[in-house]
């Protein structure tokens, strides 16, 4: 058994039902996704638009392509006719980009909202007030072809697992909120994504539906 597969087969093996692995394989070559795609693997997150487009055209069309990283606007018709899922979304422009070029492809794209909870200084992700604002304006409700279907956000990168745990619990909580304000009915609306490498077992105890795990399956990336 190769080592990709014994560590899928780790991972897995820690995650409750209902919790999803996103196999997060930037900068690993196509052979490494391949042996995860032998292993049963389907959802893949990768997080720049070249590298993506040259694997998606590589490897078996299953695949359900997660975009992870911060998605420019210009760069969305690159991937719109093929991505299942963009995980960080944080504006409503790129929310209208995505809904352009979607609607050109025919498609209906699924997003996440992401979150910016972590004590790091970052320019990506909206703050929960931000967040609260753009849904209570409702442009989004006419985005015909961008389906929200949850949050994401990245924990502080910290050792201290109480301070992670707050900050999924933040996150969680902000779920309820929102799924209660604003998608009561709508199901799709589910989706949580939290935990990383270092994390996952701490964020699959406080909600998690998707985990985007890399180096714990892949090994160290070579940039
Ligand atoms: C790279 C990346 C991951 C995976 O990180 P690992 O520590 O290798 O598991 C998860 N989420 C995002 C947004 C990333 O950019």
């Amino acid at each position: 058994m190769g080592i990709i597969t014994k560590n899928l087969s780790d991972v897995r093996s820690l995650l409750p039902e209902g919790v999803r692995l996103v196999a997060v394989s930037k900068y690993h070559p196509e052979e490494a996704l391949q042996e995860a795609y032998e292993a049963g693997q389907r959802i893949f997150g990768e997080s720049h638009v070249q590298e993506l487009m040259r694997k998606q055209e590589a490897l078996p069309k299953d695949i359900q392509w997660h975009f992870i990283g911060h998605l420019q606007t210009n760069k969305v018709k690159y991937i719109a006719p093929f991505i299942d899922t963009i995980e960080a979304v944080d504006s409503i422009r790129l929310m209208r980009e995505i809904n352009k070029h979607a609607e050109r492809c025919q498609r209906c794209i699924k997003i996440l909202l992401e979150l910016h909870i972590a004590t790091e200084e970052t320019k990506y992700g909206f703050s929960l007030d931000e967040c609260r604002q753009m849904l209570a304006e409702g442009e989004w409700r006419q985005l015909e072809h961008v389906q929200i279907v949850g949050l994401m956000m990245m924990a502080s990168n910290v050792d201290d697992e109480t301070q992670i745990a707050r900050e999924f619990d933040i996150a969680a909580q902000f779920f309820n909120e929102v799924k209660a304000g604003f998608f009561p009915d709508d199901a799709a609306f589910c989706e949580r994504s939290w935990g990383m490498s270092h994390d996952f077992p701490i964020a699959v105890r406080h909600q998690s539906t998707l985990v985007r795990v890399g180096t714990r399956i892949f090994g160290e990336r070579v940039y």
